[in-house]
């Protein structure tokens, strides 16, 4: 059975739905989705852009980066994806942005040179200085 999973953005003028399973569930503590999401950390799901359709309105992008796509609502501001040179065909949706994010669950910490010292996480996963997550 293919599960497909729905979320979107705060005010709801964004919706999306990915069907099967994410490539990738993990925490980035990068200062660039800490400041685009104003939280500490950020949780991404990461799916093949082939299983993410948007239904309503697709997200307003912006370059937070050069060759780095951030997709928010225009309305309400939620971010909702990111796409970007580093992850071709690939898509990331925040975990916070789906209906029922507890069935995303982490596998791993990225970017965690840049973790703030106060957050601190006792989830036994293991943490990666940078992306990709590779050592
Ligand atoms: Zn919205
Ligand atoms: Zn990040």
């Amino acid at each position: 059975m293919t599960q497909t999973l729905h979320g979107g953005c705060q005010c709801g003028a964004v919706r999306y739905e990915a069907a099967g399973e994410p490539l990738l569930v993990a925490l980035c503590h990068c200062s660039m989705c800490r400041r685009a999401n104003a939280a500490p950390v950020v949780a991404w799901a990461m799916f093949r852009e082939e299983q993410v359709r948007f239904d309503r309105a697709a997200p307003t992008l912006y370059n937070s980066s050069p060759g780095a796509r951030r997709g928010v609502c225009r309305t309400c501001g939620t971010q909702v994806s990111f796409t970007g040179d580093a992850i071709p065909g690939l898509i990331d949706l925040t975990v916070g942005s789906f209906d029922d994010p507890g069935k995303l669950t982490p596998s791993l910490h990225y970017w965690d040179e840049k973790r703030l010292p106060w957050m601190r996480f006792d989830d036994g996963l293991p943490h990666h200085a940078q992306f990709p997550p590779f050592e």
